[in-house]
C-alpha cells in the first residue's frame, strides 16, 4: 500500500508556483493577485482564509482579504465583488462559503467574471468542464486529479466511483474523471446497492461528509482510495474512509489530515497564477 502524501505534494506544487509567480511578476511588473471576500464570522472559514493568505504569501501572490460583517446586505456584497471584477490588479476572486443565510449565494457568485472565477464555480466554467473544454476547475477535485497524476495512478479505462454529488466536490470530480477517460459512477444518498457499486471501483473517491463511512467491505482489493471528507470526531479530524481497515486492501490511500486537504489550497494558488498568466 502506498500512502499518498498530499502535504508533500502540495509543498512541491507551491515551490513550482513560486517560480511561475516570479516569472509572471518579471514580465508584467506586478504580482499575481487574489481577492478573498469573507462575510460573517464562521470559525472554519476564518481558518481556511488564513491558510489561503499564508499560501499566497509563500508563493508570491498578492492577496487581500475583504472581511465584511455578517449583516452585510446583498447590494453591498455585490458592489464589492463588482469593483474587484473591474480591478486590473485582481486576477482571481474567491468568495468564501458558506455565506450568511440572508445572502443569495448564486447571485453573488455570478458577479465574478469567468476569467477571475478561480474556484471554478461559475455556470460557464462548470459548463466548460461538462463539455471537456479548458477553464477553471473547482480546487478540491482538481487536487484529487493532481494526486492521481503525480502518483501515476492510471484513469483511462478504469472504473471510478465517486460517492457524493455536490457542486463543489462530487459533480466536478465525476466530470474530471470522465474527461480523463475513466468509466464513472456517481453515488449519492438515494443510491441503491452502494456497497456493491463501490466494491467495483479501481478508483474510489469519498466526498460524503460522514466519518468512516467507507468501510473495508466496500473496497476492492488493490483499489486507489481517495478520501475528500473532513469530519471532526471528538476533537480530532477524520475522513469519510475507515482508514485503518481500508488501508489493508487499498493499493493507494490518502490520509486525513494530510491527503486531499493541502491540495485544495495548492490548486487555488495554481488557478490564480494561471489566471494571471492569461492576462499577459
Ligand atoms: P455535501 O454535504 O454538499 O455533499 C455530500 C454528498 O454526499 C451529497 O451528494 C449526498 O447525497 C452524499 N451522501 C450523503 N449521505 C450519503 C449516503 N448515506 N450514501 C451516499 N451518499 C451520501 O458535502 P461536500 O461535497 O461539500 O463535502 C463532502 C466532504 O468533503 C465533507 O466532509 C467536506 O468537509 C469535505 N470537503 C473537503 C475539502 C477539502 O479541501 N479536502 C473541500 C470541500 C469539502 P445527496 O446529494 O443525495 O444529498
Amino acid at each position: 500500500m502506498i500512502l499518498i502524501d498530499g502535504k508533500q505534494t502540495a509543498a512541491d506544487i507551491r515551490a513550482e508556483l513560486k517560480v511561475r509567480a516570479a516569472a509572471f511578476e518579471e514580465r508584467s511588473g506586478r504580482k499575481a493577485g487574489l481577492a478573498v471576500v469573507l462575510i460573517g464570522d464562521d470559525p472554519a472559514s476564518q481558518v481556511y482564509v488564513r491558510n489561503k493568505e499564508r499560501g499566497c504569501a509563500e508563493v508570491g501572490i498578492s492577496s487581500r482579504t475583504y472581511r465584511l460583517p455578517a449583516q452585510t446586505s446583498q447590494t453591498e456584497a455585490e458592489a464589492l465583488v463588482s469593483s474587484l471584477a473591474e480591478d486590473d490588479r485582481v486576477d482571481g476572486i474567491l468568495i468564501q462559503l458558506p455565506l450568511p443565510a440572508h445572502l443569495d449565494e448564486k447571485k453573488l457568485l455570478s458577479c465574478i467574471p469567468t476569467p477571475k472565477d478561480v474556484d471554478g464555480f461559475s455556470a460557464e466554467n462548470l459548463g466548460k468542464l461538462a463539455k471537456n473544454e479548458s477553464g477553471a476547475v473547482a480546487c478540491t477535485p482538481r487536487g484529487v486529479m493532481e494526486l492521481l497524476k503525480r502518483y501515476h495512478i492510471p484513469t483511462c479505462g478504469k472504473r471510478a466511483v465517486v460517492v457524493g454529488r455536490s457542486n463543489i466536490v462530487g459533480r466536478p470530480m465525476a466530470l474530471l474523471l470522465l474527461n480523463a477517460d475513466a468509466t464513472v459512477t456517481v453515488c449519492h444518498s438515494k443510491t441503491k446497492g452502494l456497497k456493491e457499486i463501490c466494491a467495483e471501483a479501481d478508483i474510489l473517491v469519498a466526498a460524503v461528509g460522514k466519518p468512516r463511512f467507507i468501510t473495508a467491505d466496500m473496497v476492492k482489493e488493490g483499489a486507489a482510495v481517495i478520501d475528500v471528507g473532513i469530519n471532526r470526531v471528538e476533537g480530532a479530524l477524520c475522513g469519510d474512509v475507515d482508514f485503518d481497515a481500508v488501508k489493508e486492501k487499498a493499493s493507494f490511500i490518502t490520509p486525513v489530515p494530510g491527503g486531499v486537504g493541502p491540495m485544495t489550497i495548492a490548486m487555488l494558488l495554481l488557478s490564480v497564477v494561471e489566471a494571471a498568466e492569461r492576462t499577459l
